[in-house]
């Protein structure tokens, strides 16, 4: 079968998703027979660099041979069995091992499948636990300007992308939104952390005035990825957690995106030093091969649904929850992170490819240039382009890219190497010349 019998096929019987499908008419979606590494090929041997991880899911490559041969393994014994009065072996495992890598104190692992399960189980099980605690109007969340955190009902009240929420407005729950500390907000000679330090003042003023009413606050660590990269001093997580401590509302860290390693430690809360009463993580947790996620908690939350009576339990569930093969890639993917030494790797991969993308700090049509961990971003300048021209360009030169309105990013899988580095980096600058 050829790339155009696959394209036709899917266009008649697939529904993509995030995608007007009569773009397809202009912008066909990929058709894609394999992966390998950091490489995607289609039906007709064209290859394409996966920059943005397809989705930021993947860390250690398309068909990695050590996750395949855990996953083929994990095939013989035991493929899924149901989590409510049963337990396996890859989810004990996997509980114990992320207990050992968070933030001490969050022993607790609820899981999801994929990452807006984590955010609805996150936001029922605070406003579950201040009810069980004596507080049921502790009714309300609080979320970021421009924060992502997923498209269920739940999650979406307390997203704030308006070309995503506007049109289920009448829908959704009412949830506030307080200043984002995204260092773009900054006024010309604004420090990020001046920056941090005046959006906490308006947590703080918030909070001051409703804290009776909100069970949590949910923030996105260092980076609001959906909301175009916006990257942000640690200083803000810092005060965040003091604030929350003070008012009583509980911190919940959606690391969903940034968690295992994407912005160079192994989860971002760490650079600020902070431990949520809440940990979503989702994308990354399998390398890119299932849809898991699972949300993280203290004793104290924990031991505020102990109890006798049943509906004082957190009654939550969804069919595939914790998943045995979806586990067992979660620890094929940690046994990568320690055997090779995959942080500090990433950290000299990270100055690599900084070193090639330095040319664009003095680019006129590039605003913005910054870095964390293994995340890139920029501006284009006013009168960019339509992020499908940019996607459309970045293909022509075999490189996937998939902007956010006018930021172009990359955010590369951890396996790629210095001449994919050049290959990205020399595409890119293609693309910018293009436009
Ligand atoms: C992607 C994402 C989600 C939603 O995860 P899905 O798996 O797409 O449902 C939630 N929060 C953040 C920060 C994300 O980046």
């Amino acid at each position: 079968m050829s790339n155009s019998e696959w394209l036709q096929r899917t266009l008649g019987a697939v529904w993509h998703p995030c995608t007007q499908m009569k773009q397809h008419e202009q912008w066909p979606p990929v058709p894609i027979s394999h992966g390998a590494g950091v490489w995607l090929y289609d039906f007709e041997g064209h290859r394409y660099l996966d920059a943005i991880s397809s989705w930021w899911v993947n860390l250690f490559g398309h068909c990695n041979a050590r996750i395949n041969e855990a996953l083929r393994d994990q095939l013989e014994r035991l493929e899924h069995v149901m989590l409510a009065g049963f337990t396996h072996e890859p989810v004990v495992r996997l509980s114990e091992r992320l207990a050992a890598l968070a933030p001490r104190g969050l022993g607790h692992c609820f899981y999801g499948s994929d990452g807006a399960s984590a955010t609805e189980i996150a936001l029922k099980m605070s406003f579950h636990f201040w009810r069980n605690q004596g507080r049921p109007g502790k009714t309300s969340f609080l979320s970021l300007a421009n924060s992502y955190h997923g498209e269920t009902l739940g999650a979406l009240s307390v997203t704030d992308v308006a070309l995503f929420k506007d049109t289920y407005a009448p829908l959704l729950r009412e949830a506030a939104q307080v200043p984002s500390p995204d260092a773009r907000n900054g006024a010309p000679g604004e420090s990020a952390r001046a920056v941090a330090e005046r959006a906490a003042q308006a947590l703080e003023a918030y909070l001051a005035v409703h804290h009776q009413r909100v069970a949590a606050f949910i923030v996105e660590p260092l980076v609001q990825c959906a909301g175009g990269m916006g990257m942000y001093d640690a200083h803000y997580l810092r005060r965040a957690r003091e604030i929350c401590d003070r008012f009583d509302v509980h911190l919940i860290a959606d690391e969903i995106a940034v968690g295992f390693g994407r912005t160079g430690t192994f989860f971002a809360c760490e650079q600020a030093g902070i431990r949520p009463d809440f940990l979503c993580l989702s994308k990354g947790i399998t390398g890119g091969y299932l849809p898991l996620a699972v949300v993280m908690t203290t004793d104290p939350v924990f031991a505020a649904f102990y109890h006798d009576e049943t509906s004082r339990g957190f009654l939550h569930s969804h069919s595939y929850t914790g998943n045995a093969l979806a586990c067992r890639a979660a620890l094929a993917s940690l046994d990568i992170f320690e055997q090779d030494g995959v942080l500090d790797a990433n950290r000299q991969k990270a100055d690599y490819l900084s070193a090639r993308l330095a040319p664009l700090e003095g680019d006129p049509r590039v605003r913005n240039l910054r870095h964390l961990g293994m995340i890139w971003a920029f501006e284009l300048a006013d009168g960019g382009a339509s992020p499908l021209r940019v996607h459309e360009e970045g293909l022509r030169r075999h490189v996937l890219l998939r902007p956010i309105g006018q930021t172009i990013y990359l955010m590369p899988p951890y396996v790629i190497c210095e001449p994919e580095m050049d290959f990205l980096a020399d595409g890119l600058w293609g693309v910018l010349q293009a436009l």
